[in-house]
């Protein structure tokens, strides 16, 4: 028996992060950058009005109020979109809207909320200080700034900033492509009728989404039955597209359990006792002529996706360049007595809340691995290391906490 640390370790020896390539700007969307983004020019490109108003010479309505306005001749328009062709003369101004060029020789903005909003002239009946309402060139980004470091992970705001300092394509490490195959002659695809003694796989679509919520690239293969020849032809067929294989069911010492007979042979796979629970039998190793990395994971539904978050989410993250590889981790007290076999990490089926200001887990779940229901209520996995069998009801507890969003 190895320990998962021991196991995890060993992975992501074996595990590179993808080697660099340009992608669209949405192509890049949730990808890391391994280059540093320079603006060319500044932002705001040029000064611009913040506010839909008239562009004014403050001398001239820096008296203006209610009871003595400053009424002014408007001497033109100006909208977002052309260069402004205009000057604002002494004792005159300019209509402006938000986002267009400021006129030459004006240096504040009224906004139209205190005038009367005429178009020959206008009653301006607050002074705005001198410079408002003006956005400056520079005043965001500086041409030659870095905008965005190498190693920045590129959520949505970072996908703007990159369009804004005008860049369409990025180089990034490109999300991981997974190849997600379940093993076992019982299965059944979900809404085909089920024979009895089959069951429904729920392990690939699982997995495809795990896959997906990491930020990889993921294709359910589906079904594979329990026959050496169909899983060898479909793994060696899989390998064109695949970063990564990841297989369910077939590990343990059953007489069927064909995964590790074919990985064995046409692989250098190693198939271990990992001191989990639940999760014990796995398998890891390359295959193929580029050496690609292929977990077999247990088939039980919930041994697949703890596996798969101890093992398979950290090294998809290696591959994306990201950082840090694991969930956040907190401090919860736990709200029931939680057990563990000695010598054993455990994961429990927790749910995390916050009470009076502090985590607080409760177990949603028996701890059978079969249990999938419980693992669908938790948002948690409460963490009993290898050398506690109990953790009392109030005592503090390590939890990893799952954040299920896709894309
Ligand atoms: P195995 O590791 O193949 O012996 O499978 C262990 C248990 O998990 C058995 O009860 C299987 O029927 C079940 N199982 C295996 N693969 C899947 C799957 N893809 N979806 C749901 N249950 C599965
Ligand atoms: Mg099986």
């Amino acid at each position: 028996m190895i320990s998962v640390q021991a196991h995890l370790d060993r992975i992501l020896a074996v595990i590179e992060p993808l080697s660099p390539l340009q992608l669209g700007l949405m192509d890049a969307h949730g990808c890391v950058l391994t280059e540093d983004v320079v603006a060319p020019a500044p932002l705001p490109g040029f000064d611009n009005s913040a506010v839909d108003g008239y562009a004014v010479r403050w001398d001239d309505v820096s008296g203006a109020s209610e009871h003595s306005p400053a009424v002014l001749p408007v001497t033109g328009d100006v909208a977002a979109g052309p260069a402004s062709p205009l000057r604002v003369q002494p004792g005159l101004c300019v209509r402006i809207m938000t986002g267009a060029m400021m006129p030459a020789g004006a240096d504040a903005v009224v906004p139209v909320e205190w005038t009367d909003g005429g178009v020959a002239s206008v009653s301006i009946t607050r002074a705005p200080a001198v410079g408002s309402n003006i956005r400056r060139s520079g005043e965001d980004v500086q041409a030659g700034d870095v905008v965005l470091e190498a190693g920045s992970h590129l959520g949505s705001a970072q996908i703007g900033l990159a369009a804004a300092v005008g860049r369409s394509r990025l180089i990034v490490r490109p999300r991981p492509r997974v190849v997600v195959v379940s093993t076992g002659s019982e299965l059944t695809e979900a809404g085909q009728p089920l024979l009895p003694g089959r069951i429904v796989d729920s392990n690939s679509p699982a997995l495809t989404a795990a896959a997906i919520e990491a930020g990889a690239i993921a294709y359910r293969v589906g079904i594979v039955p329990d026959d050496p020849r169909e899983l060898a032809a479909t793994l060696e067929d899989q390998l064109v597209r695949a970063d990564v294989l990841v297989t369910s069911g077939g590990v343990s010492v059953g007489a069927y359990d064909v995964v590790k007979e074919v990985l064995s042979r046409i692989g250098t796979v190693s198939f271990d006792k990992v001191a989990m629970q639940p999760g014990m039998p796995q398998g890891f190793g390359t295959i193929g002529p580029d050496s690609t990395p292929v977990f077999g994971l247990p088939g039980n539904p919930v041994s697949a996706l703890v596996s798969f978050e101890a093992f398979v989410r950290p090294a998809l993250r290696k591959m994306l360049g990201a950082t840090p590889l694991e969930r956040p981790r907190v401090r919860a007290v736990t709200s029931a007595a939680l057990t563990s076999p000695l010598g054993k990490r455990s994961f429990l089926r927790v749910s995390l809340g916050v009470e009076q200001g502090a985590y607080v887990v409760t177990p949603v779940s028996g701890t059978g691995s079969h249990l999938l229901a419980g693992m669908a209520r938790a948002n948690a996995l409460a963490v009993v290391p290898e050398d506690v069998e109990r953790v009392a009801a109030g005592d503090p507890v390590e939890v990893l906490v799952l954040e299920r969003r896709g894309r």
